[in-house]
């Protein structure tokens, strides 16, 4: 009987995508997927450090794992992720009975070190930057197992070459390398082939895509460099694949937000109108402590260029309260940046140390945490307004929406998406298939999602200023 797997992940949509990876590289090995641990062979846990207290979580875990593992003989674990390449060795230490840890740049060598820790016991292998290989360089071009038909992440970068202040990413993905233009195409065309109709382009800075490959062929000599905006084209081009829908990027930086960029988004239907678009602060004080790159006043301005060259384009952003050193004064700034910047979605966080940054030595600027629960409230009260606001402007509006699937709280409603990656929760009169696209009348509004009235089935794209107007 074939050998089974489970993979669990924390974290971000890099490290979604990563397993997806993982499980596509074990299912080639012969291994298949099991419901559950009890059924599994295998257990992956890809983990993140970002999260707060994520290693007492994982050395939670693990101690849950050992008793998995004494239960059936032949059972193995597997340590990957973030956590993995931070705390390297640590992990083998405190968990003898984990058989293989991995770091970020090993993914492809999932079933290999498998085999190695079954004949020779437990092993640990962590890359410190990617290896030269297109398997190695980019978890898009491993085999995969996607959850679902319709919608892929397409990397095309890994990698940050910032160093904001409260942030472990480049210490554990290391710097930013740009995955080859006609690469992505390539798996853009691929994936559209096999019945996928929305992308979401994958990269810890995704703006800044291809600064490498033009400092790449400068210093190679090539004549021919381009001087293009290459993110701006990626999205125009990868938008015009025939088949995609949809297109999505995930995540920018407001530094290296270009008018280019806004101009593709505007100039390419399949590109949806949402913009993600991270502010952290306020305060141009902090924003300089954390290395943001930007003032708030830039910041507002580049969203007022956004916003004139995408018509009807939604905005989510991440705000983090209780930085270290933030004053009521600095708070105050960030209050009036989120009333200005009118947000449709804000990922508010509280400041929690990260060990390996810089914010983390700040310790004698901590807030306090009585402080920082009080302001958090008083942002979610500005945030939540201008959410509800947002999404009240759009009863009565026909919206495109793919389906999603049924509700997770009431399985007779359907969930679908909206081309402003706003959630709309329906009931259609017949079964709808998960993946397909139709129009729904809003009807209804909530700060984290909307309420509508099935219209009809959609066979081709409705694009922005295409969706037909209800009469009346
Ligand atoms: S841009 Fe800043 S927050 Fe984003 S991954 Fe890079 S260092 Fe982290």
């Amino acid at each position: 009987m074939a050998r089974s797997y489970v993979v669990r992940t924390f974290g971000c949509q890099m490290n979604e995508h990563d397993s997806e990876r993982i499980s596509g590289l074990l299912e080639a090995d012969g291994l298949q997927l099991a419901e559950h641990e009890d059924d599994a062979d295998v257990v992956v846990l890809n983990t993140c450090c970002i999260r707060e207290n994520a290693d007492n979580k994982l050395y939670g875990n693990l101690g849950f794992l050992k008793r998995w593992k004494d239960e059936r003989e032949g059972r193995q674990i597997v340590i990957s992720g973030c956590l993995a390449q931070k705390d390297r060795e640590l992990v083998a230490k405190k968990a003898p009975w984990v058989d293989v840890v991995m770091g970020t740049h090993n993914v492809h060598r999932t079933a290999a070190l498998l085999q190695h820790s079954r004949e020779h016991g437990t092993v640990t292998e962590i890359f410190d930057e990617a290896v030269i290989d297109d398997h190695a360089l980019f978890p898009s071009a491993l085999p995969a197992r996607r959850d679902t038909s319709y919608n892929a992440w397409v990397t095309i970068q890994i990698g940050c070459d910032n160093n904001c202040a409260f942030c472990i990413v480049p210490s554990v993905r290391g710097a930013e390398i740009s995955r080859p233009f006609d690469d992505v195409l390539a798996e853009v065309r691929a994936l559209a082939a096999n019945g996928v109709t929305e992308i979401t382009l994958l990269g810890q800075n995704v703006n800044s895509y291809g600064r490498d490959l033009q400092l790449n062929a400068r210093q190679a000599g090539h004549a021919e460099v381009r001087v293009r905006p290459l993110f701006a084209e990626l999205l125009a081009q990868a938008g015009s694949v025939p088949g995609i829908r949809r297109v999505r990027f995930t995540s920018p930086h407001p530094k290296d937000m270009r008018a280019d960029t806004f101009a593709a988004m505007g100039a390419t239907p399949t590109v949806c109108e949402h913009l993600h678009y991270p502010l952290q602060s306020g305060s141009d004080r902090l924003l300089a402590v954390m290395h943001r790159g930007y003032t708030a006043q830039r910041y507002l301005e580049r969203l007022a260029q956004a916003r004139a060259a995408v018509p009807d384009l939604a905005v989510s952003t991440d705000i983090i309260v209780g930085f270290p050193g933030e004053t009521e004064h600095d708070f105050v700034g960030t209050l009036e940046v989120a009333a200005a910047a009118e947000y449709d979605y804000a990922y508010t966080f509280v400041f929690s140390p990260r060990a390996g940054t810089e914010a983390a030595e700040m310790v004698h600027d901590f807030v306090d945490p009585a402080v920082t629960a009080e302001r958090f409230q008083r942002l979610r009260v500005v945030v939540e307004h201008s959410a509800l606001l947002k999404h009240q402007a759009r009863i009565g509006r026909v919206e495109e929406v793919l389906v999603e699937g049924p509700s997770k709280k009431d399985p007779t409603v359907v969930s679908g998406r909206t081309r402003q990656n706003k959630l709309v929760h329906f009931t259609p009169p017949h079964p709808l298939r998960v993946g397909a696209y139709g129009l729904v009348e809003v009807t209804g509004a909530a700060p984290h999602h909307l309420v509508g009235r099935f219209l009809e089935q959609t066979a081709e794209p409705v694009h922005k200023r295409r969706i037909p107007v209800l009469a009346g």
